[in-house]
C-alpha cells in the first residue's frame, strides 16, 4: 500500500463530517476563540521533532499524533512506512527494507528520511483531507548552529508549512510543565529526551544560560549494549536495551531491587540464550553516563547567576523528557545538588505541549520565538 498519496474524500462520513465543521466554525471557536472563515481549511500544527519520539499537537484537538521517529524504505528508496510500524521494523529488516531514525543528538542527520517522515506523520495528524498546514510551531534544541535552524525550516517547509515559527526544547519544555516563564523567577528545566539533555535556566521569557549536552537516552541504552556484551559475552539488540532499561534501569538503589529475563544471542556459543539480569546490573552498565549527566546540571547551577540560582533553590529544579522516567533519577540529582527535584507531569508531552501553547498563542509568546 502506498502511504503518501492525497486522501481524497470518498465516504460520506468524511463529507458528514466536514459539514460540522463548517457548522462549529460559523458559531465560533470551540476553545472560545473567535475563528475567521477560512480557518476550517487550516490545520496549524505544533512538533515536536524528537530523536526518539515525534509529537505533533493541532490548535483544535491537543496531541493528536505521538510515534517513534523512525521511517521504512524499500529497496526503491520509496518510504513504505513511518512512526510506530516502523519502529517495528526496526533491526528486523531484509535486504528489500531499511529502516532510517533521521535525527541524531537531536539535530536532522537524514535530510531527505527526516522530510519523508514528517510529510507523512503531518498528514496522519491532519486527518481532514481538505485542510493544509499553515502555520507550524517546531522546537529546536537550544544549542544548534544556524545551518542546522535553517535545514529544520527547509524540511517543514517543504513538508507543506507555509509560516514556519520556532522555539527552544527547554523553553517548550518549561511552559509544558507549567513554569512561569515569562516572570522575573528563575526556573531551571532539564530535558532529556533520546540525543541531547537539555538544561536551562529561565527567565523573563528568555534562556538566560543553557547547556545542550550530546549524551542522553541513546547513550544509556548503548551502555547497556556495551555491557552485556563485555560481561556477559551476550549480545542484544537496540530495542530490548531500551526495554531493559525502562523496565529496570535505575539512577541509584531501588528499595526493592527487580529482575528480568532478556533475550540475545550468547557471543561463544553463536545461540540464542536467555538471561536473568539484575537492576544493581543494569545500573552499574549506565552509572558513568548518569553521573555526566548530574555533574552537567551541577555546571550549570555554578553558571547561574546569583540571584536565579536563590530562585533556583526556591522552586527547586524541574525535570522533562523521557529521561525524566529512569527510575530514582529525580533522587539522584537532589542528593547530589541538594535542591528540590520535580518531574512534569507526563514528561514525555512536556515540550509538544508547550510547542502548542506558543502555536495558540503566538501573540503572548512572541518574545519566547526564535
Ligand atoms: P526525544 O525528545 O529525544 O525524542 P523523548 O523525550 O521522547 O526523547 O524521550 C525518549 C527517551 O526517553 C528514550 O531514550 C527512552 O528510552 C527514554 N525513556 C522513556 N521512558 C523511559 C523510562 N521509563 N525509563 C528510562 N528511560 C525512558
Ligand atoms: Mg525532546
Amino acid at each position: 500500500m502506498i502511504i503518501f498519496s492525497d486522501q481524497s474524500p470518498t465516504s460520506t462520513e468524511q463529507m458528514k463530517s466536514m459539514a460540522a465543521e463548517v457548522h462549529q466554525h460559523r458559531n465560533g471557536h470551540a476553545n472560545g476563540k473567535k475563528a475567521g472563515l477560512f480557518d476550517m481549511f487550516y490545520n496549524d500544527i505544533a512538533i515536536d521533532l524528537g530523536t526518539v519520539n515525534t509529537l505533533i499537537a493541532t490548535k483544535r484537538n491537543g496531541i493528536v499524533y505521538s510515534e517513534p521517529s523512525v521511517i521504512a524504505f524499500n529497496s526503491q528508496g520509496s518510504p513504505v512506512s513511518f512512526g510506530r510500524e516502523a519502529w517495528q521494523m526496526h533491526e528486523k529488516t531484509h535486504s528489500e527494507l531499511r529502516t532510517v531514525r533521521p535525527l541524531k543528538d537531536g539535530v536532522i542527520a537524514d535530510f531527505e528520511a527526516a522530510e519523508h517522515m514528517m510529510r507523512g506523520m503531518i498528514k496522519c495528524a491532519r486527518k481532514k483531507w481538505y485542510s493544509s498546514t499553515r502555520q507550524m510551531v517546531i522546537c529546536v534544541p537550544s544549542g544548534i548552529t544556524d545551518v542546522e535552524k535553517r535545514a529544520v525550516r527547509d524540511s517543514a517547509e517543504h513538508a507543506g508549512a507555509r509560516e514556519v515559527h520556532m522555539v527552544e526544547e527547554p523553553m517548550a519544555a518549561a511552559i509544558g510543565a507549567g513554569l512561569p516563564v515569562h516572570e522575573p523567577k528563575g526556573s531551571m528545566i532539564v530535558d532529556i529526551g533520546g540525543g541531547t539533555t537539555e538544561i536551562a535556566v529561565i527567565a523573563l521569557s528568555g534562556i538566560v544560560n543553557s547547556q545542550s549536552v550530546r549524551l542522553a537516552g541513546d547513550k544509556l541504552t548503548d551502555d547497556i549494549i556495551h555491557y552485556f556484551r563485555r560481561i556477559h559475552n551476550l549480545l542484544i539488540g537496540y530495542r530490548t536495551a531500551e526495554q531493559i532499561k525502562c523496565e529496570i534501569g535505575s539512577a541509584s538503589p531501588l528499595g526493592e531491587e527487580l529482575e528480568m529475563d532478556i533475550k540475545g544471542r550468547d557471543l561463544v556459543k553463536g545461540i540464542p540464550k536467555t538471561l536473568r539480569v539484575s537492576s544493581e546490573d543494569v545500573r552499574s552498565a549506565i552509572s558513568q553516563s548518569v553521573n555526566l549527566i548530574v555533574e552537567s546540571i551541577l555546571g550549570s547551577l555554578e553558571a547561574t547567576p546569583p540571584e536565579l540560582a536563590g530562585d533556583i533553590l526556591d522552586n527547586g529544579i524541574v525535570l522533562a523528557g523521557g529521561g525524566a522516567l529512569l527510575k530514582n533519577l529525580d533522587r539522584r540529582i537532589a542528593e547530589r545538588t541538594g535542591l528540590p527535584v520535580y518531574i512534569a507531569e507526563d514528561p514525555l508531552t512536556a515540550v509538544v505541549r508547550g510547542t502548542g501553547a506558543v502555536l495558540d498563542d503566538l501573540e503572548y509568546y512572541r518574545a519566547v520565538l526564535v
